[in-house]
């Protein structure tokens, strides 16, 4: 039996098992990855914006 990464729930479909989460978990794994990704980018760029000013 495959679980859910995130809520450790039984995964019934194969798409799910490939993914190793659900499709709701996948969809906020996804969302942090997103916002994760933003805010990398955000600090990358308030850090080239400091180095020129500086
Ligand atoms: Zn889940």
């Amino acid at each position: 039996m495959k679980q859910c990464e995130r809520c450790n729930r039984e995964l019934k479909s194969q798409k799910s098992i490939d993914v190793g989460m659900g499709p709701t978990c996948k969809k906020r794994h996804d969302a942090e990855i997103a916002e994760a990704e933003f805010k990398k980018n955000q600090i990358t760029m308030d850090e080239v914006v400091e180095s020129k000013t500086a």
